[in-house]
């Protein structure tokens, strides 16, 4: 429910209708704006009597809110969320943030060679995973701790903030010590359990990557979990979902773009690597996704992909992601951003 309160309203009488509505169990918020004077209402509403707060001299009008999700509704907070990462700023009208690195980190060496060719090609964090989401439990899970230590030692050389999956609540701390931005992965979107302990327990920014078979709403709702338990710096991430198609590993829902823009004022990046599961079409994913106005990328980069430990078949070399790198600079600019 949204409450916009008339211009030269006076403060008394807007404290006390607050504390009265508090009274009922809802929390208020003052939403950021600079040409008006909103209260947001979270929680059940449903006892909540609309025309007895109209009844107030103060209120301007009231609104209720159709959607379930309320912190991540545009309505709610009409400005663009941009979330700071090490400095590097995502979202609103800044940069376009382009993440790349490889899918798992295999050893140290190779993450470290990886992020300074990654950063030479004008990315400007480093992804990485040591905990992975593997369909085997034959397949190679990850190198873990070491790994996440690896990505460090990587951070302290080139100074690129790191991006890594987390999959299990038991792991949060030790992400919320190294990591700059925790990844979410499709398979985790609703593990509701985790998605709660990470808005109790870090508020380092969380990359939550859409469900391969989940609708938008669904995927807000999730981005609510860990807002409305205590963390807002969400990021929301497309890797394609499931459809009939079996040309590509999975079919990029582009359409998410504007919509993710006019339902919610989070970030939105899109995983093109994924999306397509083919390093060819990499490219021309991620250049759409600049003209339909993402807010990042985030691609898988590999010296020698055809010996990667996982996904090499859509990973890029860096000469490949330098190139694709310099082209969506020109895209970018068509839609007012830059890279
Ligand atoms: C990944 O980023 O390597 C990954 C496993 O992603 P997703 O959760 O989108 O499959
Ligand atoms: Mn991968």
């Amino acid at each position: 429910m949204i409450i916009t309160i008339k211009k030269n309203a006076n403060k008394q009488d807007v404290k006390n209708l607050i504390k009265n509505l508090e009274k009922k169990g809802v929390t208020a918020f003052e939403i950021q704006g600079s040409n008006f004077d909103v209260y947001g209402l979270t929680g059940d509403t449903s006892a909540i009597d609309e025309k007895a707060i109209q009844a107030n001299e103060c209120v301007e009008n009231v609104t209720r809110i159709a959607a379930k999700y309320k912190l991540a509704n545009r309505l709610m907070h009409p400005e663009d969320t941009v979330i700071d990462v090490n400095g590097i700023k995502l979202g609103g009208k800044e940069n376009i943030v382009i993440i790349g690195g490889p899918c798992s980190v295999e050893n140290k060496d190779m993450v470290i060679h990886l992020a300074e060719e990654v950063k030479a090609a004008g990315g400007v964090m480093l992804r990485g995973g040591a905990y992975k989401p593997r369909t085997s439990p034959y397949a190679f899970q990850g190198m873990q701790t070491e790994g996440i230590m690896a990505m460090v030692e990587a951070r302290e050389k080139t100074g690129l903030p790191i991006v890594s999956e987390l999959m299990s609540a038991d792991k949060i701390d030790e992400f919320e010590k190294y990591i700059d931005i925790i990844q979410i992965g499709a398979r985790n979107m609703q593990n509701f359990e985790l998605l709660k302990e990470l808005g109790k327990r870090t508020t380092k920014p969380i990359l939550l990557k859409r469900g391969f078979s989940n609708t938008i709403d669904e995927w807000i709702m999730s981005a609510e979990y860990i807002m409305a338990s205590g963390n807002e710096n969400v990021i929301l991430c497309e890797r394609g979902i499931r459809t009939f198609e079996s040309e590509t590993r999975n079919t990029l829902d582009l359409s998410v773009i504007p919509i993710i823009k006019e339902k919610t004022h989070l970030p939105i990046v899109i995983d093109p690597s994924h999306a397509t599961g083919a390093w060819k079409l990499v490219e021309s994913a991620s250049l759409a996704a600049v003209a339909a106005g993402c807010d990042g990328l985030i691609i898988e980069v590999h010296d020698n992909p055809e010996c990667a430990l996982s996904d090499g078949a859509q990973c890029l070399k860096p000469k490949k992601f330098k190139a694709l790198i310099d082209k969506a600079r020109e895209i970018a600019k068509v839609v007012g951003r830059d890279i």
